[in-house]
């Protein structure tokens, strides 16, 4: 599925220029216009999907191996000395453009922080009631997804 108003469906089937890395049936992975790093880049799957809720397992279960594969070649290639792998789903996360991606973001030797937070504290309780919610919810959604 495409949706026509989209620029990451335009880019990822080829209809707009992109600095491509790599292409293959399901995805084209190109270099971000505002990157990071050098060499930042993002996995588009050619099917329009707008996050990774929506999408088909059988094409997010194919996104780490490839990433893996796009880190190593920017830790060969351009001597990355490590990378992040950073998906975003929905504006709070940060999501700008609602076409799933993920980006593969190398990171050099004395680089600046990035993909960081501050750690919060969580009293022993707290994390038990949020894990009985969160618990349940997930068996819910595990259970629906099974019927
Ligand atoms: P998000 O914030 O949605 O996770 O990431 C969107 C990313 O897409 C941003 O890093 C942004 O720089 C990049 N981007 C937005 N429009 C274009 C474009 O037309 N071409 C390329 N190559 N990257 C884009
Ligand atoms: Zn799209």
């Amino acid at each position: 599925m495409r949706d026509e108003n989209c620029i990451f469906c335009k880019i990822a089937n080829g209809e707009i220029p992109s600095s491509t890395v790599y292409e293959d049936d399901d995805f084209r992975v190109i270099l971000d216009l505002g990157p990071a790093s050098k060499g930042h880049a993002l996995i588009l799957p050619k099917q329009h999907y707008k996050d990774i809720c929506e999408a088909d397992m059988a094409v997010t279960g194919k996104i780490l191996p490839l990433a893996a594969k796009i880190g190593s070649a920017m830790k060969k290639g351009l001597g990355a000395s490590g990378f992040n792998v950073v998906q975003n789903n929905g504006t709070s996360a940060g999501q700008t453009v609602f076409h799933l991606h993920v980006h593969v973001i190398p990171r050099y030797e004395n680089g600046p922080v990035m993909v960081a937070w501050n750690p919060g504290k969580a009293e022993s309780r707290e994390l038990e009631e949020t894990a009985g919610i969160l618990k349940n919810a997930l068996a819910e959604e595990l259970f629906t997804e099974e019927k």
